[in-house]
């Protein structure tokens, strides 16, 4: 099959790979009409993160399964499925709790290559959703999306507690920042404000519920969501990019008692802690559990109530992924969706 693979910092190339095939009897085999690049794989394309010899690339998918191992009771070929970035058997204490991205069994699907023909996906039963039908075409950009970027905004603002009467601040406009703009609309903010510095970006945070845009960052970002607020800063935070100043930034644009949900990857991110001791803010977030809000996101992508796949401004094929890379790379394109 065709597939992603790293070889260095910004040396991404299609190649041919072998064939997935099952290894467990909990494992099945999709077939991807679709995948994209995340900004997380930014990291290692900058160089940021190592890799450790040639990589296969990819952790967001949607596909219908083609195999699926003699112990899966769940999911059947020729069924239409989404799941996560983290494998999970959705039955252990952790996941029972909604936190199957720390699952007791979890692996990461990172390390088998969703940009790619095929994909094995471990504990099929515990970590992939099946959709009433196979969906028209034009509905797999939002289901892809539900896989990784509309599941972690949606879950910093589940944990930023976004709701009626609350103003939400959202620090970063890559996909997950701005699909927390629809998270938090959806849950009933009453005031939206995201933080953007880019006109397209802008825009589209508009379209998915914005109601105020902030154009500064770091401390003077921080300043003007609290003359948008009387100068108590936003009730929830969602902080979707991972450096110090983006943390910082969130955190200074708290209100005491509000809550900050943390989903970018952290990324050489210290803490001060007297500040945080007087802040009085609450901080929660980390990998989200996708798989708890699948569910609720497919079925709300199904009935047309929502369409985060319009983060996707650029679509390419899957033998186009370099050029996928390098868009999202220099900020050209929010996300690269590659058709298969
Ligand atoms: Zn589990």
């Amino acid at each position: 099959m065709r597939g992603a693979v790293m070889h260095a910092p910004g040396d991404v190339r299609i190649e041919e790979r072998e064939d997935p095939r099952i290894l467990a009897p909990t494992d099945a085999i999709i077939r991807l009409p679709a995948t994209c690049v995340c900004g997380s794989d930014l990291w290692s394309y900058r160089g940021i993160e190592s890799i450790d010899g040639p990589s296969p690339m990819g952790h967001e998918y949607v596909g219908v399964v083609e195999e699926a191992g003699s112990e899966v009771r769940n999911i059947q070929p020729g069924q239409f499925v989404i799941g996560s970035f983290f494998a999970s058997d959705n039955t252990c204490e952790i996941c029972q709790a909604g936190y199957q991205s720390s699952c007791i069994h979890r692996e990461p699907i990172g390390r088998n290559g969703a940009q790619a023909e095929y994909l094995r996906v471990p504990l099929a039963d515990g970590t992939l959703v099946a959709t009433p039908e196979i969906p028209p075409d034009d509905l797999i950009p939002s289901l892809l999306a539900a896989s990784d970027v509309l599941g972690t905004g949606w879950f910093g603002a589940v944990v930023a507690e976004a709701g009626p009467g609350k103003t939400v601040a959202v620090v970063g406009d890559g996909a997950v920042g701005l699909l927390a703009v629809l998270a938090a609309k959806q849950l009933g903010a009453e005031r939206i404000i995201a933080m953007s510095r880019h006109e397209p970006r802008q825009k589209l945070a508009i379209d998915f519920g914005a109601t105020d845009i902030v154009t500064e960052r770091g401390d003077d970002g921080v300043a003007r969501v609290k003359e948008l607020t009387g100068g108590l800063g936003a009730h929830s935070v969602v902080e979707a990019v991972g450096t110090q100043e983006s943390m910082m930034q969130a955190i200074r644009s708290t209100r005491p008692g509000g809550h900050v949900g943390y989903v970018g990857v952290a990324h050489g991110v210290e803490l001060p802690g007297e500040e945080l001791f007087f802040s009085h803010v609450n901080l929660h977030g980390g990998p989200a559990p996708v798989r708890r809000f699948l569910p609720e996101l497919i079925e709300l992508i199904w009935n047309r109530k929502i369409d985060p796949g319009k983060v996707f401004d650029l679509s390419l094929p899957l033998e186009q992924a370099a050029e996928g890379y390098k868009a999202m790379d220099e900020r050209s394109a929010i996300k690269v969706l590659l058709w298969v």
